[in-house]
């Protein structure tokens, strides 16, 4: 298989996919906007932490400042909860009921 021969597969792939990436509603384009900017903070997040690690190539590290990723946390945690609104999660119960699981599953595996 050359290059072309697998664009025109993606090509009919698509085809045939596209009746089901239809936006039917403002709210669904609203948590999808917000789902991919959630994706876009993560990366800058883990951006972050790469230089930080100084996994970065030189030209990264030289205009990377450390001090930003207070402002990715931020920005993971803010848009993280500006998308569980859109979605119509209530956050604050599902942080509980997720604390709560952690905690048994943590108490479960000490008593092992
Ligand atoms: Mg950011």
């Amino acid at each position: 298989m050359n290059l072309k021969n697998l664009a025109e597969k993606v090509s009919v792939l698509n085809a045939k996919s596209r009746p089901h990436y239809k936006l039917y509603s403002q709210k669904e384009k609203e948590i999808l906007t917000k789902t991919v900017k959630l994706n876009e903070e993560v990366g800058e997040l883990c951006n972050d932490i790469l230089g930080i690690l100084k996994l970065q190539r030189r030209a990264k590290l030289e205009k990377f400042d450390k001090r930003n990723i207070y402002q990715e946390f931020a920005d993971v945690i803010l848009t993280t909860m500006m998308l569980a609104e859109a979605a119509g999660v209530d956050i604050e119960r599902a942080i509980n009921d997720k604390l709560k699981t952690l905690e048994k599953r943590i108490e479960e595996e000490n008593r092992k």
